[in-house]
């Protein structure tokens, strides 16, 4: 291989672009079945749709066998309700997610995860990926059930969270994909949804995008459209040069989905949550760090003394063996695992956890920093699955984390791994190597595509899977699981529905739109300058705390940068096309959260929200959805009871709608 200096020097000069480049020039594109976005979401609604008897065509911005959240890998799959070790129903595991939201989730996706999230495992292992202990290498662990060789995370009695080998897990869909006759788009963004007659609002009829190395043209015409294009990572947080957002998330993560609907006008829920956002970049590689969260769940953390930092249950009392740190407590039914777009837990379902105080006992200078994880003190089986099975196959963490780590001769039989070294407040979450939480970085939380039994939206034609692109959900089984679900019921519908002409004038006002930054004058921003201005425009105006001035504040400049720098911005080739392109979505993302917390006239903590202007807290009369989209370009919001799943036209339990839709 050659790096990039030895290029240089050995031809003098930069490389050439190396695609034929053909601006303008059209594909067009026939199917039944479109799914925007190829992460595991979008290739198992692929498998799915395609299953189902149609053709399907998906469209990925990167490629679709390594690419998204899960393409590095996965470690442990949660919502697998259904598994034969389960102690837990699905409308149990639904109910806790809704009480532990204060009903600011997702019923529906939630269910229906929690009904199909064992069979789309099982899908996967009939793909060949791992999800049993075949070899016997931890025969005889607690978290280990002998007959199924099924082993589990965080809560071992109640045992709905699988641990996996998912390191293949995407190559094993797309092999799949191929397999069934898939027709992939690599390396296209989509740009824009069309719609029937070109109208805001109207049945969604396709899609168009741009190849990031031809610069061509490409629109897709379809009966059923489902959109996975997952989250927003560059949206709060974006230091060029640094690839802050992607030590932890992908680059293409810019919600384009949300941003391409909301503009097709399209419902969208819950905008107005956020979460607490990490400088991922400026921490450490994920999982790199000692730490006792997610994948590490249960690690010993010891001081500079070697003094070990009690673990305690959700009610404060110390656990005193490891054991116990993997079992529900007196007082709790189950556990819910964490990583599940889920941010307020009751302690009726919260893990078990490093002491709250430790932030205190640090200052107080009863624990010396630094700290170590001290994984020498697990049962052997137990520090075997967290340095090896876990970290061998989490996401990003196969190559750089395990492998380098065991290469340059780390054993975690002998040796410690030193947390990083923050200030004590940031010792409150044990997943340390993430750094410490800033205000003014947010994380795009619940929000989504209002979604109903079928995971339709609003918009006819247009179905949402993956955890993020519908609202109230998220983590790699669920976005697997609602990607089959989605596929399924995309493929029913395109069945019974007439193909439609496309309005010319729609395509020709996306193309004219699509291609102004390769025609702008070279002195223009590039993307990066672009995101980075986006990105500070959400820290300064939308950050944790905001009021109604700092809110229309940001709504102007953003709309300044659209009118301004954007309009000017150069892309000096295709990459760099479809990144501007992306940036045009993180603005119009902004708008939307913007405008759906301009509309929450209060503060909330289940929802993280913090009005300067409106401080109570969750007043009765707001705890309701609101529902916002466009209208003839205006913005128009209603309400939705935070149960509007289980009322009327709905039935009026889980199972029922499930029963009424799920075929
Ligand atoms: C390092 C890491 C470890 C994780 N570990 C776990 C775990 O152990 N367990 C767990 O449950 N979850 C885990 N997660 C979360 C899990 O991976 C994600 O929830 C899941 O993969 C999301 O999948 P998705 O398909 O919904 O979205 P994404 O993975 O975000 O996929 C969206 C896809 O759409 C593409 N795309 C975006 N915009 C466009 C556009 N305009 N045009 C075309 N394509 C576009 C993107 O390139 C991407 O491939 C982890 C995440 C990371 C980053």
């Amino acid at each position: 291989m050659t790096t990039w200096n030895e290029y240089v020097e050995r031809n003098g000069t930069i490389p050439e672009w190396p695609y034929p480049i053909h601006y303008n020039k059209e594909n067009e594109i026939t199917t039944d079945v479109l799914i925007l976005g190829g992460g595991v979401a979008g290739c198992h609604a692929a498998i799915s749709a395609i299953r189902n008897g149609v053709k399907v065509v998906l469209v990925e911005a990167g490629h679709a066998k390594r690419g998204g959240s899960g393409g590095a890998g996965v470690d442990h799959w949660h919502g697998a309700l259904t598994n034969p070790c389960s102690k837990v129903a699905p409308e149990d595991y639904t109910n806790a997610i809704m009480d532990c939201a204060h009903g600011y989730s997702n019923g529906i996706a939630r269910y229906i995860i929690s009904k199909e999230g064992w069979d789309t495992l099982l899908e996967c292992e009939e793909m060949g990926v791992q999800i049993r202990d075949v070899k016997d290498e931890f025969k005889g662990a607690d978290f280990r059930d002998e007959e199924t060789k099924l082993m589990f995370a965080y809560d071992y009695k109640s045992r709905h969270v699988i641990r996996i080998w998912g390191y293949n897990i995407k190559p094993c869909l797309y092999n799949e994909m191929k397999r069934l006759g898939v027709e992939i788009y690599n390396r296209v963004v989509i740009t824009s949804l069309l719609t029937e007659g070109g109208k805001q609002g109207g049945k969604v009829i396709g899609a168009t995008g741009v190849n990031t190395r031809t610069g061509e043209f490409y629109i897709f015409r379809s009966k059923a459209t489902i959109v996975a294009t997952g989250g927003a990572s560059r949206l709060f947080r974006f230091a060029p040069e640094l690839t802050a957002a992607s030590s932890m998330y992908g680059m293409n993560s810019t919600a384009t989905g949300h941003a391409i609907g909301w503009d097709a006008g399209a419902e969208f829920v819950l905008m107005d949550q956020s979460g607490p956002g990490y400088f991922s970049g400026f921490g450490y590689a994920p999982y790199s760090m000692g730490n006792a969260s997610n994948t590490y769940h249960g690690t010993p953390i010891v001081d500079a003394n070697g003094k070990e930092v009690p673990w305690c249950d959700p009610y404060g009392r110390e656990l005193k063996t490891v054991q116990e740190r993997f079992l529900p407590s007196p007082g709790q039914r189950f556990q819910l695992g964490i990583g599940i777009r889920l941010y307020y837990y009751l302690d009726e379902y919260r893990l078990n956890d490093l002491t709250k105080d430790l932030p205190e006992r640090i200052r107080k200078g009863e624990f010396t920093l630094p700290l170590y994880a001290d994984l020498t003190r697990l049962p052997e089986l137990e520090r075997k699955c967290i340095f090896g099975m876990m970290v061998g196959n989490e996401g990003k963490t196969r190559i750089p984390i395990y492998d380098q780590f065991t290469k340059a001769g780390f054993d975690p039989d002998k040796d410690l791994l030193q947390t990083p070294i923050m200030p004590p407040e940031a010792y409150q979450n044990s997943n340390y190597w993430d750094g410490m939480n800033m205000p003014h970085i947010r994380n795009l939380s619940g929000g989504g595509f209002l979604v109903d039994w079928k995971l339709g939206t609003s918009l006819e034609g247009l179905f949402a899977a993956s955890g993020v692109s519908i609202f109230g959900a998220g983590s790699h089984g669920e976005s697997q699981t609602t990607g089959r679900y989605a596929g399924r019921k995309a493929a029913v519908y395109a069945k019974t529905v007439p193909r439609l002409t496309m309005d010319r004038r729609q395509i020709e006002t996306e193309k004219a739109r699509t291609y102004q930054s390769i025609r702008n004058n070279k002195n223009g921003v590039g993307w990066k300058e672009l995101n980075y201005a986006i990105a500070r425009v959400m820290q300064d105006y939308c950050g944790k705390y905001k009021n109604d001035l700092t809110l229309y504040h940001g709504l102007r400049l953003l709309n300044e940068l659209k009118e301004n720098e954007a309009a000017t911005a150069y892309a000096s080739n295709p990459h760099e096309l479809g990144r501007m392109l992306e940036c045009f979505s993180l603005m119009t993302l902004g708008e939307m959260i913007m405008q759906a917390s301009l509309a929450r006239k209060c503060s909330s903590l289940y929802l993280d929200f913090y009005r300067l202007d409106y401080p109570e807290m969750d007043p009765p009369e707001w705890q309701k959805l609101l529902p916002i989209r466009l209208e003839e370009n205006k913005v128009r919001v209603r309400e939705l009871p935070l149960d509007f799943h289980l009322k009327p036209p709905h039935a009026s339990s889980y199972e029922e709608n499930y029963k009424l839709h799920a075929k």
